[in-house]
């Protein structure tokens, strides 16, 4: 049996590591348990199309609010709405699918190649690891991209913080341009603390608006391009790891899931992996990005998101965003 060694336990590479392991030889590595810095948001149409416990569900959000020159729009998400979910625990119940089918999980951090072989660091032990094919999820920083000179995926920081005394009950979108800079700030209901963050350097101007004062922490997102290499020979990218987080939203939960399947598809019927991302994604991304550049410009970014208060228009950014709901 081929032997399929996945370095990451992230979304991408527990989902991977999970629609492999009927039919390789799976070892799934990851470097730590932790609760990845995230707003946690996901479409919640995940849940029935990957066949994901829903206990993991935090929340289920009907209504977004986005806030911009100081007016609150509600936008109805109708039945489509957005879960909310706890990374630490939603990671690990991936991780539980991966090992359910019978992929190996094994605590320790990969390190480099030597001969060929995979060295990964377990109890301060180095350990050499043979493979047929690996796969990256490590990833925004993916040490397997460096180990291979590969250029690193484009990314732009985050500053994200928790915080208790901003109080939300759903999530809250901020596009001024002093708080969410090119792109947006944010607040996402958790179940003690609020999930506070901005893309880009924006994140003290979002502090004194909430008046909050709290220390970020900062952590990069990729910033999705057509070219980023996501297949070296046996090596396959998948994820952050290789830059698959949607334009504008910031997504990249659902991006990482949907893309581990389908790379799993392309190496059980040896098809062409990138080839049959782009049928699935290509067009989306592409759209997205062109959406995200024009964002960038005041005078555009202005009756976009003032558009919004046009229930028509909510409603068509409401199915472009999340299609088909939890049902
Ligand atoms: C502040 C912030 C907020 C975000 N909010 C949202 C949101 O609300 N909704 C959304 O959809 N997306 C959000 N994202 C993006 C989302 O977090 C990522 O796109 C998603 O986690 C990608 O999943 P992944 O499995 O590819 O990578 P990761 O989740 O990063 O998983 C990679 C895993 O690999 C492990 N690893 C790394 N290096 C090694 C190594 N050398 N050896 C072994 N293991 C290793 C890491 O510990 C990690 O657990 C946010 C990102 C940030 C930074």
């Amino acid at each position: 049996m081929k032997k399929i060694l996945i370095i990451g336990g992230g979304p991408a590479g527990a989902t991977a590591a999970r629609f492999l392991a009927k039919d390789f030889d799976v070892t799934l590595i990851q470097d730590r348990i932790w609760d990845k810095p995230c707003g946690g948001g996901i479409k919640s149409k995940i849940f029935h199309q990957f066949d994901i416990p829903t206990d993991t569900i935090k929340h289920i959000l009907k209504s977004v609010i986005i806030e911009y020159k100081n007016k609150k729009t509600k936008i109805d998400l109708k039945d489509k709405n957005l879960a909310i979910v706890l990374r630490s625990e939603f990671d690990k119940t991936l991780r539980n699918l991966a090992e359910d089918n019978e992929a190996k999980l094994i605590y320790g951090k990969f390190k480099g190649f030597k001969d060929k072989k995979a060295v990964i660091n377990i109890n301060n032990e180095k350990i050499l690891f043979d493979y047929d094919i690996l796969i990256a999820a490590d990833g925004v920083n993916s040490t397997v991209r460096k180990s291979l000179n590969l250029a690193p995926v484009p990314k732009i920081i985050t500053h994200y913080a928790r915080v208790e005394n901003y109080p939300v009950k759903t999530c809250e979108f901020f596009f001024d341009k002093k708080l969410g800079g090119d792109y947006y700030a944010w607040a996402f209901p958790h179940k003690n603390k609020t999930h506070i963050g901005s893309v880009g350097n924006t994140f003290k101007n979002l502090c004194e608006y909430l008046n909050i004062d709290v220390k970020p922490k900062g952590y990069f997102i990729p910033t999705w391009e057509e070219n980023i290499t996501i297949q070296k020979d046996n090596i396959y990218f998948v994820g952050d790891a290789a830059g698959q987080v949607m334009p504008l939203s910031f997504e990249g939960l659902y991006y990482a899931i949907h893309s581990a399947k389908i790379l799993a598809n392309a190496i059980k019927n040896n098809l062409d992996y990138k080839g049959e991302w782009d049928k699935r994604f290509l067009k989306e991304f592409k759209l997205m990005k062109k959406l995200e550049n024009t964002m960038k410009k005041p005078f555009l970014r202005d009756l976009m998101i003032r558009v919004q208060s046009i229930k028509k228009i909510q409603n068509i950014s409401v199915n472009m965003w999340l299609g088909k709901g939890l049902k």
